[in-house]
């Protein structure tokens, strides 16, 4: 700056040049080189991008990007010796992999698991002189579990820390949100993988039930006498329907104590896991049952399975429950605009019963006396689920990997991220 405090425009004048000539060469040398080391630079790049180019591949450019955005990555995944954490709201997300179709049509995976709690997405972006560039976006969870991941894993860090929680006498719940086709019913009602057929013996309702079963026998819990029950319902466009007595609607109804009834819902005494295993199977049958798509329809209802222990005696007194919810699709929430009727009202029910969990998990997490659990059917009939000191939730999010499912997954994460905001109050000492 000069004395006046402007900034000078021009720099202050320079000798003038001796030797020109020499300082001729030097620059057509300085050019020459830069030349050959842009050249070089260029036969690299090409290298690289032949290595990589793929015709039929529209995205092979984020291909590449990602791929070298992961090698710069430090990779350390949860492992089976990793601690499982006494949190009484935990959520966590899981990643499935590209499934053969995707495959098969050349999906890129966008979803990066570097460690044990971190997801990470890379959306392809593209800027107005169209260079494509990705934008990383990181989000931290509880858990989060790569696309290796199986559902003995995940139920270990997820829903099994909250099976001892109902012996205790407490509440407990354990949800799938995520997109249609992400993984939920395979995470709660088990695998696909095998075969046409769904081994429900390796799904996180049964997985639970083979706990209960277990610490039922266990010292400890013996003496108090208890009996386990089963019960499987759906919510339907705000409407509950038995999953265990042929759909038959059933009415939700409210006490002056604010005690929420399904009435009628059928409970079934279970005594071992085989007879798990073969409700849920007649439940998930009965759920699809008549219509044209499994998929179609279970996307757009909640399934919610419960296993309840009960003390032995005339009263049958409740002691402890444990729901396992398959949600409806996250992505179905945005079905309001919708030409046809039918598929809006859904629409909005769902969205409304998402944005309600995710509200009372919050009150929940903040040990809230008032929940908000009228807003919806699902957070209605789930109320005693969230109250008392007791209760523990779970949230397994769900996603998809591929870049087509980029702004559901990252709706998905965000959505859970925000109802994990939590100050999280540490579990009463038993
Ligand atoms: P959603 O219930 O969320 O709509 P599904 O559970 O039906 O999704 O999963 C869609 C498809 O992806 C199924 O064929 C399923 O077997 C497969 N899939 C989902 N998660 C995984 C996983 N973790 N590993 C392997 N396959 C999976
Ligand atoms: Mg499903």
């Amino acid at each position: 700056q000069n004395i006046n405090g402007n900034a000078m425009l021009m720099p202050p004048p320079k000798a003038p040049p001796r030797g020109r000539k020499s300082n001729v060469v030097d620059e057509v040398e300085k050019l020459r080189k830069n030349r050959e080391e842009r050249r070089a630079a260029q036969i690299i790049e090409r290298e690289r991008r032949q290595q990589y180019y793929d015709p039929n591949n529209a995205n092979w450019e984020f291909a590449i990007m990602i791929k070298e955005f992961r090698a710069g990555l430090e990779m350390k995944p949860l492992t089976a010796a990793d601690p499982v954490l006494d949190h009484r709201i935990c959520v966590c997300v899981r990643k499935r992999p590209l499934n053969k179709k995707e495959v098969g049509r050349k999906e890129i995976d966008v979803v990066t698991v570097p460690s044990k709690n971190i997801v990470m997405v890379s959306e392809p972006k593209s800027k107005v002189d169209m260079t494509k560039y990705l934008e990383n976006q990181n989000f931290r969870f509880d858990y989060s579990f790569d696309e290796t991941c199986t559902n003995e894993m995940v139920y270990w860090y997820t829903a099994r820390p909250l099976v001892e929680c109902i012996f205790e006498g407490g509440m407990a719940t354990c949800f799938a949100y995520g997109q249609t086709g992400s993984g939920k019913t395979h995470t709660m009602g088990g695998d696909f993988t095998t075969g046409k057929a769904q081994d429900t013996r390796k799904g996180i309702y049964a997985l639970a039930a083979q706990d209960v079963f277990h610490l039922l026998q266990k010292p400890t819990y013996r003496h108090h006498n208890l009996d386990v029950y089963a019960s499987f319902f759906e919510i339907y466009s705000g409407k509950v329907f038995d999953l265990l007595n042929k759909k038959c609607r059933l009415r939700v109804l409210e006490d002056g104590r604010q005690q929420v009834q399904v009435v009628g819902l059928q409970e079934r005494r279970v005594t071992s896991i085989e007879e798990v295993l073969q409700l849920i199977s007649d439940g998930t049958r009965c759920r699809t049952s008549g219509v044209t798509s499994a998929n179609q329809h279970s996307s757009r209802s909640h399934a919610v399975f419960q296993l309840i222990l009960r003390r032995s005696g005339p009263r049958q007194i409740l002691h402890g429950k444990f729901s396992l919810i398959d949600l409806a699709g996250n992505e179905r929430g945005a079905d309001t605009t919708s030409a046809d009727r039918q598929t809006r009202v859904e629409g909005s029910e769902i969205n409304k019963s998402l944005l309600a969990l995710k509200e009372c998990i919050r009150a929940m997490s903040q040990n809230k006396q008032h929940l908000p659990f009228r807003a919806s059917k699902l957070t209605q009939v789930l109320r005693d689920s969230f109250i008392g000191e007791r209760s523990r939730t779970c949230m397994i999010a769900t996603i998809s990997p591929g870049i087509t499912s980029c702004e559901h997954s990252l709706n998905t994460l965000r959505y859970a991220d925000r109802s994990s905001q939590k100050n999280i109050a540490p579990l009463p000492l038993p």
